[in-house]
């Protein structure tokens, strides 16, 4: 039933942007219709991305954990590494999604979801710093939209901008984005959590650890894999996290979260 939703919804987001193109190629004023070029390119990829923002951002707070001591404790950890971060094209915004499935991802407009059958397995907040670095480095390199624009094309993102938007759900922007980050951007956005982590007084060995635990002795769990088939080079991310925390020379300053407390608040779905 849910393929199916989501295949109807991918029919009626394609319906609305073929109304959408033609609409906006109408109304779109001749000079910038003709104008081309990447700087352009970029002016509307930040528009689109405001528009996904606000899409995804009413689906998203609706199904969020909203336990104050949940978003007391990831407001502490991203705090920890704002001082370290790259200039983001949006405000970040993070949330505990209540769910068994076992995986962290970077929407378009920098709303980064860690569902609660990931955060179950870490051991503490250290980790889970360095599960949201890794995301928040996808939003600094902003490959959430590269890849929206991959898979859409930027006619349909001329749409969304055209407020033809409405069949993208946070579903279908989660599938498409999360199946279309190449190796290369997940070892750069390794590399780049792990300058955070470092900057922001974290042992950088912290997402070797997480990613450990994530794997557990199950490798071959079905929850486990849709981690591990989306943020591929698995091996090679432990090692560099390890080699990461030998070379550096910082002093480990412990993030100030009762981890047994914050994870108490998870509802366990299945
Ligand atoms: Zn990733």
């Amino acid at each position: 039933m849910r393929i199916l939703k989501e295949v109807l919804l991918l029919l009626s987001l394609y319906a609305g942007v073929a109304l959408g193109v033609f609409g906006v190629w109408r109304l779109w004023p001749e000079s910038k219709a003709h104008k081309g070029g990447s700087q352009e390119d970029a002016s509307l990829l930040d528009r689109a991305e405001g528009k996904v923002r606000d899409l995804l951002h009413r689906e998203v707070t609706a199904d969020a954990n909203d336990e104050a001591v949940v978003k007391e404790g990831l407001r502490k950890v991203q705090e920890r590494l704002a001082p370290a971060l790259g200039k983001l094209s949006f405000p970040l915004e993070s949330y505990i999604i209540d769910s068994g499935t076992v995986n962290a991802v970077c929407l378009p407009g920098n709303i980064i979801l860690v569902y609660s059958g990931l955060l179950r397995r870490l051991q503490s907040p250290e980790e889970l710093a360095a599960i949201l670095a890794h995301e928040i480095a996808h939003a600094v390199h902003r490959d959430p939209m590269q890849a929206l624009k991959r898979e859409l094309g930027l006619a349909a993102l001329f749409a969304m901008v055209g407020g033809r938007g409405d069949g993208v759900t946070g579903r279908l922007m989660h599938r498409l984005v999360s199946s279309g980050f190449s190796r290369q951007q997940e070892l750069a956005a390794d590399e780049e959590a792990l300058r955070v982590l470092a900057a922001s007084d974290i042992d950088p060995k912290a997402l070797g650890d997480a990613l450990r635990r994530i794997r557990g002795d199950k490798a071959d769990d079905p929850g486990v894999l849709q981690y591990i088939s989306t943020h591929p080079g698995f091996d090679e991310r432990v090692q560099l996290s390890e080699k990461a925390s030998a070379d550096w020379p910082g002093k480990e300053r412990p993030i100030d979260l009762d981890w047994k407390q914050f994870r108490a608040q998870f509802r366990v779905i299945r």
